[in-house]
């Protein structure tokens, strides 16, 4: 017997069924669940198998009272002004620019490499002019760029690349830059300027009092149920509903019939500390990488991610691993082939919608899963 595990209100006329049945309280499921209810009028049941909502990119205040985020750091960043706008309905915000300092031969340098970085760790004293012959000079010729080693030392060379990229790329993901898709340093830019932000977009910001305040806005609509602590293989046959919206791993909706997508997992380790008397932090930026020493790759603090002032401080250390929670699908060719399988058994079905990380197999960020979910909407609301 399943009960109701949720402070959120039942629908009235749940008894007679629900228009939509959302698999995951995440950001994909939950912009879903907000839009067909207050859109289109839906009665919609989220189901969640964690004990609360928000997936991965949940907050919470620890026992000491600081905000910390227990899937690990999650900052707002998006060049796109439709999800800003939709988002802002639901929260309003605290303006902030990620920085990030990598540990590298005694030094902590900013990362994305720029011109500090490279100034610092050779003792050199370059303008952000020849910053670019530098680099034109230590970049080696690659005919043709496939792998995320050829991508990193096709643009900064290989001393760089071993510095900063290698170790980390290795821990992050259990394998070397070379067997990766170019895609996944792609995303990292480097800088001929002294700009030592972590991102560019023209919106920064994090939530101002945290995502778990947000979604609670988003899921508060009359017409939405949520049920928390719930896998939905054991309610979907017994509650009735007309279309199912999955943003869980894809592979286990089909039972891994063609197989397991690998995953790369990760252990969060959480430590309060005390910053020495007279500071706030105990790091300089919000992140500082560890790419050639240590088990973890990067630390973060949060009180520079929320701002909130408080007397002691909380870390989160990342310990990256095969197994557990799935967190980042693996960006090979092969997993990207098997991905399409599934695919192609999800577009047979018409009453289920695949979102999400999870569900598309993809590194996506928050921003895009929202852009995604929104998109989505619209199409579903056309039929
Ligand atoms: C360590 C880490 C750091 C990140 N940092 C950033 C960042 O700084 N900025 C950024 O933009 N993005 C970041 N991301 C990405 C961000 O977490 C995702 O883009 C976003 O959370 C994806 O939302 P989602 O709804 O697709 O998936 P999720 O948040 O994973 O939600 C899916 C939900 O489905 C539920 N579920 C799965 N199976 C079932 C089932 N059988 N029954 C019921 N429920 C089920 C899960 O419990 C989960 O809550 C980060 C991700 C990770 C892992």
């Amino acid at each position: 017997m399943h009960t109701f595990k949720s402070h959120f209100p039942a629908p009235s006329g749940s008894a007679t069924g629900y228009d939509t049945l959302v698999v995951g309280a995440g950001f994909a499921g939950s912009v879903m669940a907000e839009r067909l209810a207050s859109q289109a009028g839906q009665r919609v049941l989220v189901v969640d198998k964690r004990p609360h909502i928000g997936g991965n990119a949940h907050d919470r205040h620890d026992e000491s009272g600081l905000l910390i985020h227990p899937y690990g750091p999650h900052i707002f960043h998006t060049n796109s002004a439709d999800v800003f706008a939709y988002l802002s309905q639901f929260t309003a915000w605290r303006p902030y620019q990620h920085r990030v300092l990598c540990s590298v031969d005694g030094q902590l340098l900013p990362m994305p490499i720029n011109l500090d970085t490279v100034n610092r760790l050779y003792g050199l004293q370059l303008s952000a002019f020849d910053m670019e012959g530098f680099l034109a000079g230590v970049a080696e010729k690659v005919d043709q760029v496939r792998s995320s080693e050829d991508v990193v030392v096709s643009r900064v060379g290989r001393d760089l690349y071993e510095k900063f990229f290698r170790g980390y790329t290795r821990k992050q993901w259990g394998l070397d830059p070379s067997e990766l898709d170019a895609s996944v340093t792609a995303r990292v830019p480097t800088r001929t300027s002294r700009d030592d932000r972590y991102f560019t977009d023209t919106y920064q910001a994090m939530p101002l009092h945290g995502y778990t305040r947000m979604f609670e806005r988003m899921l508060a609509h009359p017409n939405i149920h949520v049920m928390l602590g719930t896998d939905y293989r054991d309610i979907v046959h017994v509650m009735p509903w007309k279309h199912m919206v999955y943003t869980g791993p894809i592979d286990a909706f089909f039972e891994h019939r063609h197989g397991q997508l690998p995953y790369r997992s990760l252990h969060f380790e959480h430590v309060t500390v005390q910053p020495p008397a007279g500071q706030a932090h105990v790091q300089p930026v919000g992140t500082v990488n560890h790419p050639n020493d240590h088990l973890y790759t990067r630390v973060t603090e949060f009180k520079h991610l929320t701002g909130q002032r408080h007397e002691a401080s909380s870390l989160v250390y990342e310990y990256p691993r095969a197994h557990g929670d799935p967190y980042y699908p693996v960006p090979r060719a092969e997993n990207t082939q098997l991905y399409r399988r599934y695919e192609a058994d999800a577009e047979e079905l018409s009453d289920v919608t695949f979102i999400g990380r999870l569900a598309s197999y993809k590194y996506y960020n928050m921003d895009q899963v929202v852009a995604q979910a929104l998109s989505t909407f619209k199409r579903l609301a056309q039929r």
